[in-house]
Formats: structure tokens, C-alpha cells, sequence
């Protein structure tokens, strides 16, 4: 196996977990990144002492494979986990910040819920499946178990949250697989929880709820930088890839590194670009893939980030900061409070915030002046954060095509990249529109494609 040679295309977080898996495993590696640095949509930015994240701003650590390649790579000194004030999340319902509620106790005593949703989601456990299977949205799914009010004022948030989303268009089953099977395993969601975590155990994972939340002094970018610092000259940035060739025996690679056209062959091509760039490269290997990958949708997110010296805000912080359901109609979908999360994040007595505006909620930020956007998400921020100064600190990040959207029938989607990939032996499709967009999910994917891949050789 040591002589195989695989190139792989993009050097986010999935191409570099994996890759630096497979080359462990005697691989040869190639990566190929387009952009000028590894990290993909990982961006940290240190800027007049305020440190910000531009993508991601923290990652759970889901799988033990996320500290054990920290360890591997000499970066544990470098990791931070999340101060514990970020176990406390605030959701807004008119105008008010309320925390969400994290135990039963708490659930009964929130002004978050009225009386009869607190009811209805009691009513859970006798809730039976659906005939409908895979084609059902979260919002269908959470409206029939646990009720419209927890629909709105919960999941409509979170959704936001996660996947800068809309919960009546992403599937259950795909974007939210592990809520899928505890009703399809268990029959409901509060006995599936509890029989799900003994199983966890078993297996040394950790649920999203329980894991940590971590970060890197430098940022989250930290991460990808120490994987590709780690892979040298097998990093090849600025080399943008235009097309794949199939050989006899082998596939030879394009790509452009600034005018300059260049090629490498190799045994195997493992792709983690978005889908819409595989898209265009795979067109000649398959007209029908192409057009599954371009369907992927990924909506605009606008990501706004601001410091305001902290005796001009009045609002504790105290949490992670807060998320906002669409009927509360905002112009912005959350704020992370990133320097109570994270230390260093912001300078001795000044406060940073991460705004993220747009998503699939309001898709058409793209086509309205940043400026307007801006101006509106920081009012209605000071209001709810009750703050009295001006920001002493501005910057943004455009997201154009941000995050992908596993919606209803997504199911067929993936259903067809395991059809491309057992009619195109020697080519993996990767990545975040598969197997989950998280960092945690895409570190566990890597591995799961490494064992793809490994076993591809063996036959
Ligand atoms: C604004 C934002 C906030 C987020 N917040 C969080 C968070 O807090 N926590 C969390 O867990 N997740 C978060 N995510 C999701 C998570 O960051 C991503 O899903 C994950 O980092 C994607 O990694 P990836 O390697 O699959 O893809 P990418 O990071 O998109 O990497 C793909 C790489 O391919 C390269 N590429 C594209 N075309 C070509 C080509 N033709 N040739 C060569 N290279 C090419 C790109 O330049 C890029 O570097 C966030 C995402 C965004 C956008």
C-alpha cells in the first residue's frame, strides 16, 4: 500500500484529517488547496488585539481522534476548551434574553416555554414514528413530537445555530441523523436519549450535548495550520484544480498555480472541495453527479464581528451568548460572545462578539449594501445587549456560498455519490456535505474515508 499515491483536492479541515491519516498509513500524499493558505473555511485573524475567528469560532471534540491528533501534532499546549459560563445559552423571545434551560428542573421553571408547551413535550414518549421516513423536514419531525412552540422557540434557533438554516427545509434524517435514529431505534426522543448515552459509553464517543467545546490560542485556524505545517511540501497551496484526467492505469490531476499549468498522477483522488467546484470537475466523469452537487444549496452568511469596551455593556455575560428564532424577526441570526468563551480574544477591558447575519433565513444579503446590514444587526445588537458605547473595534467576513444545506431528499444525493464512487473506482467524494458539516463530524469522517480508501487497496 505504501506506493499508492493519492492527491487530494482542498486543504480544509477534511482533506488534511484525512490525508495526514493516510499518509500514517504509508500513503503518498499530494494536497492541492486553491487558496494562498491551509485551513479552508477556518480563518483566524489577529488584528488590533483582537483575535477572531472568521468561520468556525470553537469545535466539540466528539471523537477521540480530535486529542489524539493535537497530542500527535504537539499542539495540546495550544488547545483551550470554553470557559464554563458557555454551558449557558440565551435565547430572545420579545426582546428578552432567556437562558435555555439545561435541566428538568430548569425546563419546568423557564419563561422561555408557556405551561402548554412544557405540556406537550411530556407528551413525547407516546408520540408514534412517522409513515413518511426520510422525506421530513426537522421542523415536521419537531412539530409532531414536541410540539410547535418548541418548534419555534428551540429548534428554529438551534437550527440557525448550526446551519445558518431553515428548519422546514433540512432533513431529519441527513442533517440531523442521530435525532432520526432515536426515534427510528427507540420508538421517541426521551427514551432513545437515555438508552443511546449507555451505548455511547461503550463505544468511548461523546454526544454533542456532553463533549467539550475547544479552541486554540491562536484561533481555530490553529488547527489546520499545525496539520499542514505537520505534511510539508505534500501541502501545495495556490494551485487551483481545473480538471481530472482518466488514464490507463492511473489519474493525472490539472491545476494552475498562478499562470502556470502544472499536473501530478497519481492512484487515487480523494476530493474534499465544496460541492459546488466538484461539481464542475467531475462534470466529464458524470453528467448526473455534477448536477447532484451543484443542486446542493449553500446559502450567503455575513459574518459581522464587533468589540465595545465592556462598562458600556450593561448585559451580563455570562454565556456563550444568543440565538434568535425567525419569529422574533431580526435582521441578524445570533452573536457569540467569543472573548467570555475563549481568553485572549479581545483586549484587557474590552468584550468581542461574533454576529452572524443571512443564511437560508435571509438569503438575499447578498444583493443588499453591507453597510445597511451592518447598521441595522449593530442597533438591534446594542438594544438587546443593552449597550451605551460605540463599538471600538469592526470587521466582517462575506461568506458568498457558506455552509451546506442537507435538505429534504437529500437522501438521493447521497445515494448517488456512493453509485459515482462504486462506478468510478479510485475516486473519493468528501467533505462537508457529507457525513456532516461540523469540525467534529468532518474530523470523524476522515476517518472513515481513510478506512475507504484503505480498504480500496486491499482488494
Ligand atoms: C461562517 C461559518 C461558521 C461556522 N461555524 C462553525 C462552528 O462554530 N463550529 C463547527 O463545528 N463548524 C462550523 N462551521 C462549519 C465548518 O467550519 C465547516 O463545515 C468545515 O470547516 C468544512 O471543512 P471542509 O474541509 O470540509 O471544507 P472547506 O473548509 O470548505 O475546505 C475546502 C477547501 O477546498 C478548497 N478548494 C475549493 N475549490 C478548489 C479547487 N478547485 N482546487 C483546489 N482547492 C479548492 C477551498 O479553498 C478550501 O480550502 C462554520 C462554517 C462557516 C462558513
Amino acid at each position: 500500500m505504501s506506493s499508492k499515491k493519492i492527491v487530494t483536492l482542498g486543504a480544509g479541515i477534511s482533506g488534511l484529517a484525512t490525508s495526514y491519516l493516510l499518509h500514517k498509513n504509508g500513503f503518498d500524499i499530494t494536497i492541492l488547496e486553491k487558496k494562498k493558505e491551509a485551513g479552508g473555511s477556518m480563518e483566524s485573524v489577529f488584528e488590533s488585539n483582537f483575535l477572531f475567528d472568521r468561520g468556525p469560532n470553537s469545535g466539540l471534540e466528539t471523537s477521540p481522534l480530535i486529542g489524539q491528533m493535537v497530542d500527535e501534532l504537539g499542539i495540546r499546549e495550544q488547545m483551550v476548551y470554553a470557559n464554563k459560563k458557555g454551558n449557558k445559552r440565551y435565547i430572545l423571545r420579545n426582546n428578552q434574553l432567556y437562558p435555555l434551560p439545561m435541566s428538568p428542573p430548569a425546563f419546568l421553571k423557564t419563561k422561555l416555554f408557556s405551561t402548554s408547551a412544557k405540556l406537550r413535550l411530556m407528551a413525547e414518549p407516546f408520540i408514534g414514528r412517522s409513515k413518511d421516513g426520510y422525506y421530513q423536514s426537522i421542523a415536521e419531525f419537531v412539530k409532531r413530537r414536541l410540539g410547535k412552540e418548541f418548534l419555534d422557540y428551540a429548534i428554529n434557533p438551534f437550527v440557525a445555530g448550526v446551519y445558518a438554516g431553515n428548519p422546514e427545509d433540512l432533513s431529519v434524517k441527513s442533517a440531523f441523523p442521530k435525532l432520526y435514529e432515536l426515534e427510528e431505534k427507540y420508538g421517541g426522543l426521551i427514551v432513545g436519549t437515555i438508552k443511546s448515552i449507555k451505548e455511547r459509553k461503550q463505544r468511548a464517543e461523546k454526544s454533542k450535548q456532553s463533549a467539550k467545546m475547544f479552541s486554540f490560542k491562536d484561533g481555530m485556524q490553529a488547527f489546520p495550520a499545525a496539520v499542514s505545517k505537520y505534511m510539508g511540501s505534500r501541502v501545495i497551496t495556490s494551485a487551483d484544480v481545473h480538471s481530472i484526467e482518466k488514464k490507463e492505469n492511473c489519474f493525472k490531476v490539472n491545476y494552475k498555480t498562478g499562470n502556470i499549468e502544472e499536473s501530478v498522477e497519481c492512484d487515487a483522488v480523494l476530493s474534499t472541495i465544496p460541492a459546488y467546484s466538484a461539481s464542475e470537475i467531475f462534470k466529464p466523469f458524470d453528467e448526473k453527479l455534477s448536477e447532484h452537487l451543484n443542486n446542493i444549496y449553500y446559502p450567503p452568511v455575513l459574518v459581522l464581528y464587533l468589540g465595545y469596551n465592556e462598562k458600556d455593556i450593561k448585559q451580563p455575560l455570562d454565556g456563550f451568548g444568543f440565538l434568535i428564532p425567525a419569529k422574533e424577526k431580526k435582521s441578524f441570526l445570533g452573536a457569540i460572545w467569543s472573548s467570555v468563551l475563549f481568553p485572549k480574544r479581545a483586549p484587557e477591558g474590552q468584550a468581542s462578539f461574533t454576529l452572524f447575519i443571512g443564511g437560508s433565513r435571509n438569503p438575499e444579503i447578498g444583493s443588499i449594501d453591507k453597510e445597511i446590514l451592518f447598521k441595522k444587526a449593530r442597533n438591534e445588537f446594542e438594544s438587546i445587549m443593552k449597550i451605551t458605547g460605540e463599538p471600538v473595534f469592526i470587521d466582517y467576513r462575506y461568506w458568498n456560498k457558506a455552509i451546506p444545506q442537507y435538505n429534504v431528499g437529500y437522501i438521493e444525493h447521497e445515494k448517488y455519490f456512493t453509485e459515482f464512487e462504486k462506478n468510478n473506482p479510485g475516486i473519493f467524494l468528501s467533505g462537508n456535505y457529507r457525513g456532516g458539516i461540523s469540525v467534529g463530524d468532518c474530523i470523524k469522517n476522515a476517518e472513515v474515508t481513510k478506512e475507504r480508501i484503505i480498504s480500496k487497496f486491499k482488494d
